[in-house]
């Protein structure tokens, strides 16, 4: 990835170098005014590239903080329902039923579980 950004920073640099040369051979066909605006235009084109290569460079940090984030989560929640299971025999959650302890009966799918499925209705505050 660095070798690769160090290739196209390069190859720019040999791009920007040349234009100025083929500005400095078309200064004899363009007067004053086109000059001046044709070194400003390249200029201003130049310094877009610059920010949006660094807007790029910042997104390409920032979406691997949020697959990160996201592989978290994710095993999280793979967590938690390897604890929320539903019994082999039965139609329990493994881990709310306590081992089957009375008073610990629940449904499957456990509130758990639903809340992860986005199927329980939690009330807000
Ligand atoms: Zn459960």
């Amino acid at each position: 990835m660095i070798e690769h950004a160090t290739d196209e920073d390069a190859a720019r640099s040999a791009r920007r170098a040349s234009l100025r040369v083929l500005i400095d051979r078309a200064q004899d066909g363009l007067n004053a005014a086109e000059q001046t605006a044709l070194r400003r235009h390249v200029h201003d084109e130049q310094h877009d590239a610059d920010m949006q290569s660094a807007v790029a460079s910042d997104c390409r940090v920032e979406s691997q903080a949020l697959r990160q984030r996201l592989e978290q989560a994710e095993s999280a929640t793979e967590r938690v329902r390897a604890l929320h299971r539903k019994a082999s025999h039965g139609d329990t959650c493994v881990y709310c039923a306590h081992d089957q302890r009375l008073g610990y009966d629940t449904t499957w799918p456990c509130d758990t579980i639903r809340a992860l499925d986005g199927t329980l209705l939690i009330a807000d505050d």
